[in-house]
């Protein structure tokens, strides 16, 4: 079945600030059948490929990461903003348009040679997503691929992430 996933997410001008369209996916988290057929199908491509690890950005990442981790029989690792986790982390800084910002994760949050996959719920300049598949490399662990809701392709997030494997459900 093809699901309208669209029409479950609200664009929001202006939000956080003048000329950005912010892509508001809580309809569409809301909708049990959107939700579940949202999980199913970013989860798809990584069915039986081994995945032991799903790592989600902070924090819508984390609302999609956890159940396509349950989905794929997988594990389910937080990547946080500077600052959030309590032990001895790595972090990997990335460009906002004014300054830089870093994100985070355990040292210890799954062994050497672990194949990952990461999650999060729009790719849009690709700065954030770079920086988390740093941060998983720095840890050793095998990125098997990106799952993405949304894709807004104008802004050619793919071109930070050359050779990897990802997938988006909808893109603008
Ligand atoms: P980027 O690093 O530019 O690819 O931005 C990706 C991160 O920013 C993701 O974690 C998204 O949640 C968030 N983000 C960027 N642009 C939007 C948007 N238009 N609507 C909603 N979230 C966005």
């Amino acid at each position: 079945m093809t699901f309208d996933f669209r029409s479950l997410i609200a664009d929001v001008p202006d939000f956080p600030k003048k000329g950005v369209v912010f892509k508001d996916i809580t309809p569409l988290l809301s909708d049990p059948e959107g939700f579940a057929s949202a999980i199913d199908r970013m989860a798809e491509p990584f069915v039986g490929k081994g995945i032991r690890v799903v790592a989600g950005i902070e924090s819508r990442g984390f609302l999609l990461a956890t159940p396509i981790a349950y989905r794929l029989g997988a594990g389910v690792v937080p990547i946080r903003k500077k600052g959030k986790l309590p032990r001895r982390t790595h972090s990997a800084t990335y460009d906002l348009e004014y300054g830089q910002d870093s994100i985070e994760a355990h040292c210890d949050a799954f062994p050497p040679g672990t194949k990952v996959l990461l999650v999060d719920d729009v790719l849009a300049t690709g700065g954030t997503a770079r920086a988390a598949c740093e941060l998983l490399e720095q840890l050793h662990g095998k990125i098997l691929g990106l799952t993405f809701l949304i894709e807004l392709e104008f802004l050619k997030g793919r071109d930070k992430l050359p050779g990897r494997s990802i997938h988006s459900l909808i893109s603008y």
